[in-house]
């Protein structure tokens, strides 16, 4: 059989998302979800073919979980086995400065990643769980780790380091790591091929709950918003993106709060939640639309902050020819696209109005012909660039 595929698996402290893919045609075979993995009820949801099995049951544990995952491939197809997996690709959120690509797990990457721990405290664990059951349960197929953050690691210096005390910074690794590199790789590749031309200078607007911009020069990345954490950059669905970090001093000083509450105010309780009590970008327009005062200043807010970073990184890149719109809001998002887009007129941005409101299922030029960017929407893929990178070390 010629057609090879990878099994891709993203597992998160309570849940294991999985997609089984064609590198080469992009198709996916199958894809699932286990969900609630430690509480009391727990589910788990498996399409193949225009089918649908959901299984409710409680999911002890990740090993549980995956366990009856392949049971399901074996049980409603496809089987794995004539399926043709010849990897597993997992997502691994931080890859601080160990990798700069995917990695074939052995040992020793699984203990890099636990050491990254402290840098990714929310998903390294969860990684390092599905990453042990997978090698358990699948011990015959090679398993590659592809990190977030690797498309940044070539960040330039300039570009990486913060203007922080030098000792202190290296002691402790702070530095810009970024995130959502898959996301930003594949849609400036993808954006590459389409334009037919490798000399791009590109902005990716990866918009989804979680945000970040990233900055392009012939498919290398130069800038990204996010920093140590996803919390720097973009106003987001619930972060606050950019903020003074002196902000944090003022809060322990005059309201008393802790380090873990004001973590929890900025990653989760700011952003479009904390602007407007809506995290969802659909359900802020419905608070517009009914005359909400607070929402539309949310809404100048969140695109007055897309308004710099483009300006700043065209500046950066010295000067611009693509600009991509990905991720939930990016790709579905028309007005917020809109009021960005009008604001870019002084760069020679034009849309075609009618092009930009109209929805479609795949990749979509919203400029007009004489725009001197081209603004494309692409839905981006991350599961698709996983397999792609694992199959690269198979
Ligand atoms: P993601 O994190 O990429 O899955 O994006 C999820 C976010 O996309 C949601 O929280 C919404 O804010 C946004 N979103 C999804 N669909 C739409 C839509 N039709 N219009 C505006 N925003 C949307």
């Amino acid at each position: 059989m010629s057609t090879r595929t990878v099994l891709v698996i993203n597992s998160g402290s309570s849940s294991i998302k999985y997609q089984l893919i064609d590198p080469d045609s992009g198709d996916s075979l199958a894809s699932g979800l286990v969900e609630r993995i430690g509480d009391a009820v727990g589910a788990i949801i498996h399409k193949h073919d225009g089918a649908r099995t959901v299984i409710d049951e409680p999911v002890p544990d990740h090993g549980f979980g995956l366990a009856e995952v392949l049971r399901l491939f074996d049980q409603e197809g496809p089987s794995l086995k004539e399926a043709n997996v010849v990897a597993v690709g997992h997502r691994v959120v931080q890859g601080g400065s160990h990798f700069s690509g995917p990695a074939l797990i052995d040992d020793s990457v699984v203990e890099l990643i636990e050491q990254l721990v402290p840098l990714g405290p929310l998903h390294n664990p969860a990684h390092l769980k599905g990453i042990a059951v997978a090698r358990r349960l699948m011990p015959d197929l090679p398993q590659v780790a592809v990190f977030d953050t690797a498309f940044f690691q070539d960040l330039p210096e300039e570009a990486a380091r913060y203007g922080l005390n030098r000792e202190v910074a290296d002691r402790y690794s702070i530095r810009r790591y970024g995130a959502h590199g898959t996301s930003h790789q594949f849609v400036s590749k993808e954006i590459a091929r389409r334009l037919g031309r490798e000399d791009l200078k590109q902005i990716v607007l990866h918009l989804g709950n979680g945000a970040s911009v990233s900055a392009v020069v012939d498919g290398h990345a130069v800038e990204t918003s996010m920093g140590l954490t996803p919390l720097e950059g973009l106003v987001m669905g619930g972060r606050t993106g950019d903020i003074d970090p002196a902000a944090v001093f003022h809060l322990v000083r005059v309201a008393g709060m802790s380090i873990d509450e004001i973590d929890h105010l900025f990653n989760r309780e700011s952003g479009m939640k904390g602007l407007t009590g809506q995290q969802d970008m659909r359900e802020v327009w419905k608070l517009i639309d009914a005359g909400d005062q607070d929402a539309r200043d949310a809404i100048d807010v969140y695109v007055h902050r897309l308004v710099k970073y483009v300006g700043a990184y065209t500046a950066v890149m010295g000067g611009l020819d693509a600009l991509t719109f990905t991720a939930g809001i990016g790709e579905n998002d028309a007005r917020v696209r809109a009021e960005l887009c009008h604001r870019l007129a002084y760069l020679g941005v034009r849309i075609d109005e009618e092009r930009n409101a109209t929805r479609v299922e795949g990749p979509s030029t919203i400029s007009t012909p004489e725009s001197s960017i081209v603004v494309t929407v692409y839905p981006t893929n991350e599961e698709l660039e996983i397999a792609r990178q694992a199959m690269t070390l198979v």
